[in-house]
Parts: structure tokens; C-alpha cells; sequence
């Protein structure tokens, strides 16, 4: 009887060794690349590839250069600018459907045919005021419903209207990833792709929404479960002119940087697409339009105003922590 016990426990312990081992050998896989115009980094636990970190990089490369950049040559969005006309595969199509649905409800501040408004600005090269006559002409020739998708046929009616994935690609990315993940059984991840987070695992996760106001630090953390969230901020690419701050998210109704009074809105969304696409929209709408919004696509936006006052939905699904005494919470 002795022995039989003495054996139990020499199995239990044999178990448990290989328990704690095996979650020893689950190590944490960091990396950091360039991709989207943007940082990418993250660490990855588990999983049943040889080499996440490289596939992750693959996956968010293939998918700027060979479909959502507008500037690469050869990609869907690259040829559907240049040929007016395009095939989308039914990935695209859902992304289209899942935007122009992001257009319609927020009456236009979410536009994905700014390219061209983009390019007189030129936030990612040397930016400058552009002509206001100019200006006028290339904002005529935007506006979502001059994209059509009809027949399996993306169809751009205007003859000089360009589709930008600007505000939504780094979602998409992170959605791309998450479905990865989960074909490999990975066990947790945290990927950021410039100012949007995917937080992957049945874990809890401490987020930081960055101080828009300058420096490294954060104004607020966030508590959250597994999701995606996004930052959009005038902090990210802008340049300053005679005192004033002219920031790259701009109002589809006047061609200039959005002024809602808002300096940052981070929204959180299961899917990353609609994080970072809500995240541009709810910037450019401002506070009272942008709760609503979000509340339609069931996703959380937190704002950051010019006072220097964060402002959430009373009852939202979050917990959010000050950083110091710099800023003030407010509930709605
Ligand atoms: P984000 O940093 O996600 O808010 O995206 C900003 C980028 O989206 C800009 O650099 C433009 O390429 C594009 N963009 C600017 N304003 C808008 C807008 N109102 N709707 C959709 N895309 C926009
Ligand atoms: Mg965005």
C-alpha cells in the first residue's frame, strides 16, 4: 500500500514538473519591424509555428504591399485607384461593406476617398497649407458614395476620387494577425501596430492611452480583456504654422485638420477594423456624436479634450487608471 502511494506521488510530481515545464517552454517571442508606414512590435507565448514572429511580419507586409497601400504599386488598392474598376476578393469586400457602413453612420466624417485631400497636405513628407482653390477642386472629387460595389465590382465614379485605407489598414492588420494566432493555438499576444493594440488571450491586459500633450508618459491606463484599441491623436503626424497645430486626421466637410475640441480618441472593439476606422470617425465627430457612434458598432470610445479632461460612458466595460494628477475624469 506503501508503495502504491509512494508511486502515486512520484507520478503527481512527474505531472506537475511537466506542467510548470511545459509552461516554461512556451517563452515569449519578442520582435519589432517597420511596416503601414508605421512601427510594428509585440511578443507572442505558444503557438505552432517555428517562427511567429517572422509569420506576423509577413502577414502585415503582404498585406500593405500587396493590398492595402496606395502608394505601392501592384496592390488592390494601388490598381483599383489607377483602373477605376477592381475585383475584390471576399475579404476586401467585407472590409469595404464594414467601412462604407462606417461612412454612412457617421454622416460622412469617416471618409475613405481622401487620398487625394492626403496628398495636398503631405503629412508623411514635407506638409504645408494647401492652395485653397486647389483644395476645394480635389474635395469635390472625394466622397464615399462615389464608390459603388456592385456585382463583385468595386467601382470608383468619380474620375479622380482615392480610396485610402489610412485610418483602417493597422485594424485590419491586427485582425489579420489575430486569425493567424488562432490557427496556431497561440496562447497569448500583444501586437501593436502604430497607435492600434491587439490584446489576444484569455487574460486581462494594461493598456496605455499616451498623453497626447507631448512626452513618453501615458494620461491614462485601461484594464481590458482580450480586444483591439486604437488611438487616433494630433499627436501622431502634424506641423505647427504661425502658432497653430495642423494635425493629418482632417474633416471631410472642409478639407482641414478635424477641430472638435478633441486631442485623442481611443476606441476599443473586438475587431480591430472598427477600432481603428471608429477611432478616425469619433475624432472627427467630437464627443457628444462619437459616444453615439461607438455605441452603434458596440464599442467603448474614451476621449481625450484640450482641457486636459478624459471623458467615458458612465458604465463602461473598463476600468481606467489616471496617470498623476495631470488629468480629470469625466463620466457621461
Ligand atoms: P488614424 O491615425 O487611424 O486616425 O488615421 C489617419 C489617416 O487616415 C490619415 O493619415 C489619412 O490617411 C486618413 N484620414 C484622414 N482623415 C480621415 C477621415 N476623416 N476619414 C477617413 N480617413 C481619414
Ligand atoms: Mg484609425
Amino acid at each position: 500500500m506503501k508503495r502504491i502511494a509512494s508511486v502515486i506521488a512520484i507520478i503527481s510530481a512527474v505531472i506537475l514538473a511537466f506542467l510548470v515545464i511545459s509552461d516554461a517552454i512556451t517563452p515569449k517571442q519578442s520582435f519589432s519591424f517597420f511596416a503601414m508606414n508605421t512601427y510594428v512590435s509585440g511578443e507572442v507565448e505558444g503557438g505552432e509555428s517555428d517562427n511567429l514572429p517572422q509569420d506576423i511580419e509577413d502577414i502585415i507586409g503582404n498585406l500593405d504591399l500587396k493590398i492595402l497601400s496606395r502608394k505601392a504599386e501592384g496592390s488592390f488598392v494601388y490598381d483599383l485607384n489607377k483602373n477605376r474598376s477592381a475585383s475584390p476578393d471576399a475579404k476586401m469586400t467585407e472590409y469595404f461593406e464594414t467601412l462604407r457602413e462606417v461612412c454612412k453612420k457617421s454622416d460622412g466624417a469617416f471618409d475613405f476617398t481622401l487620398g487625394g485631400v492626403s496628398d495636398l497636405w503631405n503629412f508623411s513628407g514635407t506638409p504645408s497649407i494647401p492652395d485653397s482653390a486647389m483644395l476645394a477642386d480635389v474635395l469635390s472629387h472625394s466622397g464615399y458614395e462615389k464608390v459603388t460595389l456592385s456585382d463583385g465590382r468595386i467601382t470608383l465614379t468619380d474620375k479622380s476620387a482615392v480610396v485610402d485605407f489610412g485610418a483602417s489598414g493597422k485594424g485590419i492588420a491586427l485582425d489579420s494577425v489575430r486569425d493567424y494566432l488562432e490557427t496556431q493555438n497561440a496562447k497569448r499576444a500583444v501586437v501593436s501596430v502604430g497607435g492600434s493594440v491587439l490584446l489576444y488571450g484569455k487574460d486581462d491586459f494594461t493598456v496605455g492611452i499616451k498623453n497626447p500633450f507631448g512626452g513618453n508618459d501615458f494620461a491614462a491606463t485601461l484594464t481590458v480583456n482580450e480586444c483591439c484599441v486604437s488611438t487616433s491623436g494630433t499627436y501622431e503626424q502634424y506641423f505647427e504654422e504661425n502658432g497653430k497645430r495642423y494635425h493629418h486626421i482632417l474633416d471631410p466637410k472642409t478639407g482641414y485638420p478635424a477641430e472638435s475640441g478633441v486631442v485623442s480618441a481611443t476606441v476599443i472593439s473586438e475587431s480591430g477594423l472598427l477600432s481603428d476606422a471608429l477611432s478616425t470617425a469619433c475624432f472627427v465627430l467630437g464627443m457628444e456624436k462619437g459616444f453615439d457612434l461607438a455605441d452603434e458598432f458596440g464599442a467603448t470610445v474614451i476621449f481625450v479634450t484640450d482641457d486636459g479632461k478624459i471623458h467615458c460612458k458612465d458604465g463602461a466595460d473598463i476600468t481606467i487608471d489616471l496617470n498623476g494628477e495631470s488629468f480629470t475624469l469625466v463620466k457621461h
